[in-house]
């Protein structure tokens, strides 16, 4: 397992629409791996494909927070969300592509997700809490969207010009 370079925001691979995963091998049980290893050591609880570069429809997650409670890693290939609560609910969220920078966002408290698994089987869920708001926010970035999306356009811009900055800094070191 190799822990992979996280892109950071402003990247156009970051927009993009990812393809469908079409057919489970070897290179897409790798990825996951690479991508459950890359997530856990950042650390963060979901990381998308294409934060990695990869752009095909593969997120990985894991939002056990608890101490001592046993680990739940997870990974949904070609996921999407086949119902969404009317309720809802506002989080501080984050994101790996856009290190030390948090705003709320609301979304639907509760959805049901289905998706393939690596045996290549159909799984669904109905995801609650920390988890309803993960997995939106790691199929949002399958569509080309990031959280700052759901952020006025002074608040956007204030973090893109920051990520930016952080970028230049990095580049330099
Ligand atoms: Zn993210």
């Amino acid at each position: 397992m190799t822990i992979r370079p996280i892109l950071i925001h402003p990247d156009p691979r970051l927009k993009k629409v990812a393809d469908p995963v079409t057919a489970v091998d070897d290179a897409l049980r790798t990825l996951a791996a690479d991508m459950l290893e890359t997530m856990y050591d950042a650390p963060g609880i979901g990381l998308a494909a294409p934060q990695v570069g990869v752009m095909q429809r593969i997120i990985t997650m894991d939002c056990v927070k608890e101490e001592g409670e046993d680990p739940r890693p997870m990974v949904l290939i070609n996921p999407r969300v086949t119902w969404a609560s009317e309720e809802t609910s506002s989080y501080e969220e984050g994101c790996l592509s856009i290190p030390e920078q948090y705003a709320d966002v609301e979304r639907p408290a509760e959805v049901e997700v289905t998706w393939m698994d690596l045996d290549g089987a159909t799984q669904s869920e109905r995801f609650g809490g920390l988890w309803a708001t993960c997995v939106q926010h790691e199929i949002d970035h399958l569509d080309g969207k990031l959280f700052i999306d759901y952020l006025g356009s002074m608040k956007r811009q204030m973090i893109t010009r920051k990520m930016q900055k952080l970028k230049r800094e990095r580049a330099r070191a």
